[in-house]
């Protein structure tokens, strides 16, 4: 049960949940969907979860795999109290996702409830941005390289996505306050991309100061949204990974179902 109208924001280059800073609602989130399905990236792919995604985000990624919420955000306005109860009856994983969820206020009591009625907890956020009181069993950070940046697509916001995209304070404090992984987006059907963005991968660890034991919570997941692609595209990770220490990044929600909403 939604607790007021849909709020959405409908196409435009500017469509964004906020725009800016946190949202201040404690009691309500835009939602753009929310299922059971099973983890499908980093870690703990393949555990049941139940997926709450926020409709909403700072950044416009050129290759967003879910727009609707980014440059098209819409979401139903819904209580935080319906979210547990949704929660409540499923996993005992929950999954919270995006969008950028940090940037809603309402997840961090969101994730207070969830913590205090026992559930796992995994955010996965871009990691722009720093939320205070959230907790999360699991931060599953995916800082975007540069191929993200939309040039093309819509210069006007090339510009902001590119000055947003890594920030480094939230990054070091988001490593340092909980157990994290690393995934990145990777394109790898020709060397040359993928040699660019090892390159900004291994920048971005030394910046991080990110041990080399730590690399196995690195993980490279190819950008494909193509089950008959899939294996190929890890193939051609196997050997920087081996050599780096980094962990390949299944896809498996792709490899089940394709590039479907709500799995
Ligand atoms: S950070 Fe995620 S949700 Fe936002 S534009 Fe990039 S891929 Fe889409």
């Amino acid at each position: 049960m939604t607790t007021t109208a849909t709020a959405t924001a409908t196409a435009s280059e500017d469509a964004s949940t906020p725009a800016d800073g946190i949202a201040a609602s404690e009691t309500t989130l835009p939602i753009q969907e929310r299922f059971v399905s099973l983890q499908g990236e980093g870690a703990l792919v393949g555990v049941p979860s139940s997926f709450v995604r926020v409709a909403g985000c700072n950044l416009r990624c050129t290759w967003c795999d879910s727009p609707a919420t980014s440059w098209a955000a819409s979401g139903a306005r819904t209580s935080v109290e319906e979210l547990v109860r949704f929660c409540a009856a499923g996993p005992r994983h929950v999954v919270i996702t995006g969008g950028e969820p940090l940037l809603f206020r309402g997840v961090a009591v969101l994730t207070q409830r969830l913590a205090a009625a026992g559930h796992h907890i995994t955010i996965e956020t871009a990691g722009t941005v720093w939320l205070d009181d959230v907790r999360c069993d699991l931060m599953s950070i995916s800082p975007k390289l540069s191929h993200s940046t939309p040039w093309r697509r819509a210069p006007r916001l090339a510009h902001r996505h590119e000055q947003r995209r890594l920030a480094l304070k939230s990054l070091r404090r988001l490593i340092t306050s909980y157990t994290w992984q690393l995934k990145f987006v990777v394109q790898c059907g020709a060397s040359d991309d993928l040699a660019r963005d090892v390159a900004e991968i291994e920048t971005l660890l030394t910046q991080l100061a990110v041990a080399q034991r730590d690399r196995e919570s690195v993980l490279l997941m190819p950008e494909c949204t193509e089950p008959a692609a899939l294996t190929d595209r890890y193939r051609a990770l196997t050997r920087v990974c081996v050599e780096r220490g980094y962990r390949v990044g299944e896809r498996l929600h792709i490899a089940l179902f394709g590039h479907t909403p709500g799995t």
